[in-house]
């Protein structure tokens, strides 16, 4: 309700009148060709603010400034203890504009700010502080070669300029998985947010000015994703290509970046499986698993969309998840009551629609949800929705709906279930429930994801290595695996005869 709604802060409100260029050599710098595009807010339909439009000249420009960053001395011989105090700073500006960040993600994209205020935007500055550490400490080693008499050792060396195109589900949060760890190694950075949501990354960007990073190192240019995104990945003067996004889009930044052997890390797709044993302590399961899905409007690439529930306890948990999806406060994303906000545009509205009617026509049964929500406000509200009698078959079982929608199916047992959830292009997360040590460990080692989770579901940690199997793509963000991305190993032989 309106009166519940948080006021937004006057900080924010300052931000959005202030005009929104590309970020570029540490000055803000208006498209090349004059054109912005309008930032609508989910929640109200209104448009918030209007963005720069980037073409290839912006990005062109920005890639200059990035590999004029990237030889600089200021930032090239910057001893990494120096880098690792930027970071930090940058991460204390983070803090000290906490709220601010959070209700712009909130109002971008319609994150509830309760999440963006205690969950997203504190992860993100423990990110950076995480990466911070590591600065100092990118090893190499001392090898014990045996083909005559050397001294071999390797370095790691940044890569150079990297491209990182983000998506809109976690706006703040996805820029700095990949700035953490760039900046930490000494790479540069061109960030191409996601058209949807890219004013937090630009208020990240003022704050890294005043933290003090130096011109080029940290470069934003806004705009569509087959303008300005494909541009980037095109760009000859782009060392690596750092994509979080969809399945589809990842393959086709791979078959560009082929050409010139452009390093790629991909964080893609998933229909994470979600398995509830009969031994597990249902109403945590039911509850966790609830979370799994709806959690960020269902817009997670590793939301536990596919819920196995073992056949004796399947009818008690559908009936306690529908009772979840019913009483789930969805609302405005401001609200701090609010539990689910709108989802972030028409078109993923439409989207969502879309699977819904081919689930129902398909043959699966609406337990939950189903329709839009008007009561919820005038935005892109979809109502929590919970499918039973779903078959592997379905498309509700095999494609990823980045929604608000789950489908419940029973199983037997472990062996079959382990099959039917590895049954599946994706593989970026799953969920075990159980009260037994052996199962959970058993499933842990059989279920193809980059994580498993056991009696929880989206916990996440900077110290965490987070990424895909299969067709939820490669590379490892988060935790000390992160570095690898952004390095490349030198070998160094001196010889001593
Ligand atoms: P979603 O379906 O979640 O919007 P996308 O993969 O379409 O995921 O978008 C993720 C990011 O990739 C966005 O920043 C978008 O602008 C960008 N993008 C989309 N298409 C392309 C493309 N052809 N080349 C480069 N980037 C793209």
């Amino acid at each position: 309700s309106e009166s519940t709604t948080t006021h937004i802060l006057p900080a924010v409100e300052s931000f959005l009148a202030r005009p929104h260029h590309h970020f570029i050599n540490n000055e803000w710098v208006p498209s090349a060709s004059g054109q912005t595009m309008e930032d609508v807010n989910p929640a109200t339909r209104h448009v918030l603010t209007e963005v720069a439009r980037g073409n290839g000249d912006d990005v062109d420009r920005a890639v200059s400034a990035a590999r004029r960053a990237f030889r600089d001395k200021s930032w090239a011989q910057m001893p990494p203890n120096r880098r690792g105090i930027l970071l930090w700073r940058l991460a204390d500006l983070m803090e000290q504009h906490l709220e601010e960040l959070a209700q712009l993600d909130s109002l971008d994209m319609g994150m509830p700010i309760r999440q963006a205020q205690y969950g997203t935007t504190p992860m993100a500055i423990d990110h950076i502080r995480y990466m911070a550490g590591w600065a100092t400490k990118v090893e190499g080693e001392t090898i014990p070669v045996s083909a005559g008499n050397f001294f071999n050792y390797t370095v790691r060396q940044p890569v150079g300029v990297v491209g990182a195109i983000i998506p809109w589900n976690f706006p703040l949060l996805m820029a700095v998985w990949k700035l953490g760890a760039a900046l930490a190694v000494g790479c540069t950075v061109v960030l191409k947010p996601a058209e949807q949501s890219p004013l937090s990354v630009l208020r990240l960007a003022e704050l890294a000015v005043e933290a003090g990073f130096p011109p080029g190192v940290i470069n934003v240019v806004t705009g569509y994703g087959p303008e300005a995104g494909a541009a980037l990945v095109a760009h000859p003067g782009v060392n690596k290509i750092s994509f979080t996004g969809s399945t589809e889009v990842g393959k086709s930044i791979m078959r560009t970046a082929a050409d010139r052997m452009a390093r790629v890390s991909m964080e893609l797709g998933g229909k994470s499986p979600n398995i509830i044993c009969a031994d597990a302590n249902l109403k945590r399961a039911v509850s966790g698993s609830m979370l799994g899905i709806f959690m960020n409007q269902g817009e997670v690439c590793s939301a536990g969309s596919r819920i196995y529930v073992a056949r004796s306890i399947y009818d008690q948990a559908l009936e306690h998840m529908a009772d979840y999806a019913k009483t789930l406060r969805v609302g405005q994303p401001l609200d701090p009551k609010t539990q689910m906000g709108p989802v972030v545009s028409d078109e993923q509205y439409q989207r969502v629609m879309r699977y819904i009617e081919i689930a129902q026509r398909e043959g699966a049964t609406l337990v939950a949800g189903g329709s839009d929500m008007p009561e919820a406000g005038p935005g892109f509200f979809v109502r929590p929705t919970v499918f039973a009698g779903v078959r592997d078959t379905m498309t509700i079982a095999q494609e990823e709906v980045f929604g608000p929608v789950v489908a419940v199916m029973p199983f037997d047992d472990i062996e079959e279930v382990i099959e039917r959830a590895n049954q599946s292009i994706y593989g970026l997360a799953a969920g075990v429930w159980t009260e037994n040590v052996r199962t959970a460990h058993y499933l842990s080692q059989r279920l193809e994801a980059g994580t498993v989770w056991v009696n929880a579901y989206h916990v996440y940690d900077a110290a965490a290595p987070w990424g895909g199997f299969k067709e939820s793509g490669f590379g490892r963000e988060m935790g000390k695996q992160a570095l690898e991305l952004y390095t490349e190993v030198k070998d160094v032989w001196i010889s001593l005869g």
